[in-house]
């Protein structure tokens, strides 16, 4: 079902008036993880400010570390929909068991479903069941194929409102966190009429290679990026060290906008 030859018109997936898959690329913007109301406030204003309309917040964290912050699971996805209320924006949140994935619709416009949950089947029938968008990503060592066949999961079941994310995978190279599959974005364009993005935050772990890469995947057919935000990234309780400060996301996104890429 998700493929090309099944269905040659692209599925473009509609957030209010904001459309993904559409003729125009959407940038996605927000911090890794919920921490509390005033910093996801801070946050959706600067967002709100740069012309940004989609906000992205993980409130259930999966963690290599059980000893790390596992997020503020249902009460982050409250302040995520407080704050998104407030300020007109779209949302996207990780969900990470089926049980949470209809309690979520009432919060969030669209469900991630993580790396570490690509193949996590049940989960995948789940969020098949519900009529909300989904965002599923490349498993952490995922083929093409395999990525596919998750999308296929959900797509079967009904729900047709499926956007996959290419957000790195694993190879010996260590210079990045993840190894950037470009190539992934053209294949999937062709292979698939599904909407593909590319999360230059996770693939490349490396704020200094987040514009051309996001160039790249625009360049290469993405219908968008998503990149992650934090007021002040030198604290967060997640991923300190790949996430932007505002001043560095005003740089990142009139960089990607300037190249014309984003028209
Ligand atoms: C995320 O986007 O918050 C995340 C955990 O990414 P990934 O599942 O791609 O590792
Ligand atoms: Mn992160």
């Amino acid at each position: 079902l998700v493929s090309r030859k099944r269905q040659e018109r692209n599925t473009v997936v509609a957030l209010g008036d904001v459309e993904i898959g559409g003729v125009k690329p959407v940038m996605i913007a927000g911090p890794c993880s919920v921490e509390s109301y005033e910093q996801v406030r801070e946050v959706a204003a600067h967002l709100k400010a740069s012309g940004i309309t989609v906000m992205r917040g993980g409130a259930f964290k999966p963690r290599t570390s059980p000893y790390d912050f596992q997020g503020l699971g249902i009460e982050g996805l409250r302040i995520l929909k407080e704050v998104a209320d407030e300020f007109g924006l779209k949302t996207i949140s990780e969900i990470v068991d089926p049980a949470h994935i209809e309690l979520a619709c009432e919060y969030i416009d669209v469900i991630q479903i993580g790396a570490r949950n690509m193949q996590n089947f049940e989960l995948l029938k789940a969020a098949g069941d519900v009529r909300k968008p989904i965002l599923l990503k490349r498993g952490l060592a995922a083929t093409i194929d395999e990525f596919l066949h998750a999308a296929e999961y959900i797509v079967s079941r009904g729900n047709t409102q499926v956007m996959l994310i290419e957000r790195g995978i694993r190879t010996y190279e260590k210079a990045t966190r993840n190894t950037l599959d470009i190539s992934a974005v053209p294949i999937l364009k062709q292979e698939s009429h599904l909407p593909v993005l590319v999360d230059v935050t996770h693939s490349t772990g490396r704020k200094d290679i987040l514009a051309p890469c996001a160039k790249a995947a625009l360049a290469a057919g993405a219908d968008g990026v998503m990149v992650e935000v934090h007021p002040n990234p030198a604290t967060a309780l997640s991923d300190a060290a790949q996430q932007l400060d505002f001043s560095e996301f005003t740089i990142f996104y009139d960089d990607v906008l300037r190249s014309g890429l984003m028209k």
